[in-house]
C-alpha cells in the first residue's frame, strides 16, 4: 500500500472567491467570455482542455489567447478542492480524500479491473440515511455537493490514469444518497455522458440509492438511462429498518416497486446491492425470504460481504456463510454475484478514509496530471 499524503506544504491556505470552473455552464461561460470582448467558441475550447485534454490550470490551453488565459486565472478555478490524502492498494485502487473550499471533506475512488477504469464518486458531504454499517452516515449530512464539485470528483480521478486510458464507469455510490441530490446529479451525469464531455455511456453509469421512490418517479420522468441499483441490505421490513433508518418512512414493498417501474421505463438492468453482515442479515432465513422477494424478476443480486468499520460492531460473514448465501438463493433462481472487494487496505469503502483522517491532519499532496 502506498500513502501519498506525506506532509508537503503545512496548512491548508486560504483561497480568494473564484468562480468554480466546473459550476459555469456553457451559457454562461460564453456570456462572460462576450462581456470580456472573446468570441463564444472559446467555450467548447475551453471545456476541450479540461475534460478531453486533462488541463489542470489555464496556462496549459496552448490555443486561447494568452490574455483570455491570464482573465480565466483571475476570476476562475478549474479544481476548488485540495487533496488531503491519496492512497493506492496492491491491487490498483486508489482513494482520494478531498477537501472542498469550505473545509468540508469528501472520497472518491478508482478501481481497475482488466480493461475497466471505474470510478465511485460521492454526491452530499455526509449522508443523512443513517445505513448502521457505514462510516460515511455516522455524523448525518452536511450539504448537497454542487455539479462542479460532483464533477471535479470524476476528472480528479482521471487524472491518475496515463495518457492512453480512459474512464470507463461511474457509479455515484460514495458518501451521500445520489437522489437526494438529483439536480446537482443528473446535469453532472450528463457532462459524464456527453459525447463532448467524459463520452462514458449511460449504460456505464450507475446511480446507487437506498430507495426514494420519488425521486425514482421523477428520474423516470426526467427519461433518465442511467442503471439503477437499489439498496435492501434486508429481507423484511422490520430488520431493514433497523439496518437502512430510512426504510421505517418508505418500505420495502415501495421501493421494490418503484425500482419495476424504472426497469419498464429506462429498459436497464436493475440491480439491488445487499451488503452481507454477519449474523445480522447472513441467516438462511433472511436468505429465504430474499429468494422469495426477488422471486421472477431479472433482477441481478450483488453481495457485498461487509468491509469492517473501525468502531462500528459489524463483521465480514465467515466463507461457510457466504457460500451457504450463494447457494440459497443460486438454487432459488436468482440472479447473484457477489462483489470482490477491492481497496480494503486503504479504508476503500465509503466514508472510511474520511473517518481514519483526523480533520486536524492537513497535509496536502499535489496531483500530477500526467496529460496536461
Ligand atoms: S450506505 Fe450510502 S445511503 Fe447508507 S449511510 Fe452510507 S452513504 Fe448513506
Amino acid at each position: 500500500m502506498v500513502d501519498k499524503s506525506a506532509p508537503r506544504s503545512g496548512t491548508l491556505t486560504a483561497r480568494p472567491a473564484m468562480k468554480h470552473l466546473l459550476d459555469t455552464t456553457s451559457a454562461d461561460l460564453r456570456q462572460w467570455l462576450a462581456a470580456h470582448g472573446h468570441p463564444g467558441y472559446r467555450a467548447a475550447q475551453i471545456e476541450r482542455w479540461v475534460l478531453e485534454n486533462r488541463a489542470a490550470d489555464f496556462a496549459a490551453m496552448s490555443d486561447l489567447p494568452v490574455e483570455l488565459r491570464q482573465q480565466l486565472a483571475s476570476e476562475f478555478q478549474i479544481f476548488t478542492s485540495q487533496i488531503v490524502s491519496h492512497r493506492q492498494a496492491d491491487d490498483g485502487t486508489e482513494k482520494l480524500l478531498l477537501q472542498l473550499a469550505d473545509g468540508g471533506r469528501i472520497e472518491c475512488v478508482l478501481l481497475r479491473d482488466g480493461l475497466r477504469r471505474s470510478i465511485c464518486i460521492s454526491t452530499q458531504v455526509g449522508c443523512a440515511m443513517g445505513c448502521v454499517f457505514c462510516a460515511s452516515g455516522l455524523d448525518g449530512v452536511d450539504r448537497n455537493l454542487t455539479t462542479g464539485e460532483i464533477v471535479e470528483q470524476m476528472l480528479r480521478l482521471q487524472h491518475l490514469l496515463p495518457a492512453d486510458e480512459r474512464l470507463s464507469h461511474i457509479v455515484a455510490m460514495g458518501m451521500g444518497e445520489p437522489l437526494a441530490n438529483l439536480d446537482r446529479l443528473l446535469p453532472a451525469l450528463h457532462i459524464a455522458s456527453d459525447a463532448k464531455g467524459l463520452g462514458i455511456s449511460p449504460r456505464r453509469i450507475t446511480i446507487s440509492t437506498v430507495g426514494l421512490p420519488p425521486a425514482m418517479d421523477r428520474l423516470i420522468e426526467l427519461g433518465a438511462k442511467y442503471q439503477l441499483a437499489v439498496s435492501l441490505h434486508a429481507p423484511n421490513d422490520e430488520l431493514r429498518s433497523r439496518i437502512v433508518p430510512v426504510n421505517k418512512n418508505i418500505g420495502l414493498g415501495e421501493v421494490l416497486a418503484a425500482a419495476q417501474r424504472y426497469l419498464e421505463a429506462s429498459g436497464r438492468r436493475l440491480t439491488y446491492e445487499y451488503v452481507l453482515l454477519a449474523e445480522l442479515n447472513d441467516r438462511p432465513e433472511h436468505t429465504r425470504q430474499l429468494a422469495a422477494l426477488l422471486k421472477g424478476q431479472t433482477a441481478l443480486l450483488n453481495v457485498i460481504p461487509y468491509n469492517p468499520v473501525a468502531g462500528l460492531p459489524y463483521r465480514t460473514p465467515t466463507p461457510a456463510a457466504q457460500r451457504s448465501f450463494r447457494e440459497i438463493l443460486e438454487r432459488a433462481g436468482v440472479n447473484v454475484q457477489f462483489r470482490e472487494r477491492k481497496g480494503d487496505q486503504i479504508d476503500a469503502a465509503c466514508g472510511q478514509l474520511r473517518r481514519s483522517t483526523p480533520a486536524t491532519d492537513t497535509s496536502l499532496v499535489t496531483l500530477e496530471s500526467p496529460a496536461s
